[in-house]
C-alpha cells in the first residue's frame, strides 16, 4: 500500500514537471539524453570508439616499424540503423562489464587463453555510446562480427537477443575449438543460443534492398567477412574487418603471419578490390588509426 502511495506521488511529480515545461517562455528544452531512437528515414552508419590497441610486434603483420606511421590500431564498433531494423558490426576488445569508466582514457590489459598479453586504451563503454543515441542492446535486431578474434567480440554477449548472422565454418570454429589466432570464448558464449541465420552465399543482403550487404572474405579466419553499406549522401562504404590491419599491408602487399589461410586472404583481397571497383565504394580499414581518426564518431553519423 505504501508503495502505491509513493508511486502515485512520483507520477504526480512527473506530470507536474511535464506541465511546467511550457512556462519557460517557449524556449526549447533539450530532449532527454536517453530517449528511445526511432527508425531513421534513410540508412545511417554510426561509428563508435571502442578503443586503441597497442601492438608491439609488427613482425606478425609481415611489416617493420618503418613501414607504418603508427603501430597503434583503432577499434571501431558500428551501428547500421536502417528503416527496417538495425545491425551491430563488431564489438571491441574490452568487455563493458570488465572496467569502470572514470571520464579519462584508461589502459586495460587482456590476457588471452594462450597467455599472450595485449593492452588497449578505452574511455567509453559501447553500452554508453549506444545509450547516447537512444539504443539499448535489446533494441538491436542483428549482430554480425567480421570474425571471432577477441578484439571484435568483447561485447558480443550483450547482443545475444539479436539475430546472429554468421557463416557455418566460423560458428563451428568458435564453438568447436578449431580456431586460429587469438580469441576469448567467454565474450561470445551467449551467442551459442542466439537466434542464428547461417549465411550460405558470398553476399548476404541483410534488409533485402541492397543497402547493407555482408560479403564473404575468408582467410584471416575461416568465415571472415566484410560489410558493405550503401548510404544516400556518403555513397558506398566497405568496413574491412581484418582483411587489412594497416594500410601498408595493402600498399606493400603484405599478409599477416597469423592468418587461418594466407592464400585465402590474398584471394579475398582481390575479390574485395573488384567489389570496390564495381560499387565505387570506399574502403574503411577498421584498425587504421590515422584513417579512423579522420572519421565522424557517434553521436554524429554518416547517411
Ligand atoms: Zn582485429
Amino acid at each position: 500500500m505504501k508503495r502505491n502511495v509513493i508511486g502515485l506521488f512520483l507520477v504526480a511529480a512527473a506530470a507536474a514537471l511535464v506541465f511546467s515545461a511550457p512556462t519557460n517562455g517557449g524556449a526549447q528544452t533539450a530532449p532527454p539524453a536517453q530517449h528511445k531512437a526511432q527508425p531513421p528515414r534513410s540508412v545511417r552508419l554510426y561509428l563508435f570508439d571502442c578503443g586503441v590497441l597497442h601492438n608491439a610486434d609488427m613482425g606478425r603483420f609481415n611489416l617493420k616499424k618503418e613501414d607504418v606511421t603508427t603501430t597503434d590500431m583503432s577499434m571501431g564498433c558500428f551501428l547500421i540503423a536502417h528503416p527496417k531494423g538495425n545491425l551491430i558490426w563488431d564489438t571491441g576488445a574490452i568487455p563493458d562489464d570488465s572496467w569502470t569508466p572514470n571520464g579519462r582514457m584508461t589502459t586495460q590489459h587482456v590476457t588471452l587463453p594462450d597467455g599472450q598479453k595485449r593492452d588497449a586504451d578505452v574511455d567509453k563503454t559501447l553500452r554508453a555510446q549506444l545509450a547516447e543515441i537512444g539504443y539499448s542492446p535489446s533494441d538491436i535486431n542483428f549482430l554480425a562480427l567480421s570474425h571471432y578474434h577477441y578484439d571484435h567480440t568483447a561485447n558480443a554477449n550483450q547482443f545475444a537477443s539479436a539475430t546472429w548472422l554468421v557463416r557455418q565454418v566460423e560458428r563451428d570454429a568458435m564453438f568447436g575449438g578449431n580456431f586460429s589466432g587469438s580469441l576469448q570464448p567467454s565474450t561470445f558464449s551467449a551467442l551459442q543460443k542466439s537466434k542464428t541465420i547461417i549465411i550460405k552465399t558470398d553476399e548476404y543482403d541483410v534488409f533485402g534492398d541492397g543497402s547493407v550487404i555482408i560479403k564473404s572474405a575468408p582467410g584471416h579466419t575461416q568465415g571472415h567477412q566484410v560489410l558493405y553499406v550503401k548510404l544516400g549522401k556518403t555513397g558506398g562504404v566497405v568496413l574491412s574487418g581484418d582483411l587489412y590491419h594497416y594500410p601498408a599491408e595493402k600498399t606493400l602487399d603484405r599478409v599477416p603471419t597469423f592468418e587461418f589461410s594466407q592464400e585465402q586472404t590474398r584471394a579475398s583481397r582481390v575479390a574485395v578490390d573488384a567489389f570496390l571497383k564495381k560499387t565505387g565504394a570506399q574502403l574503411w580499414i577498421q584498425h587504421d588509426f590515422e584513417g579512423n581518426a579522420k572519421l565522424k564518431k557517434s553521436p554524429q553519423f554518416y547517411e
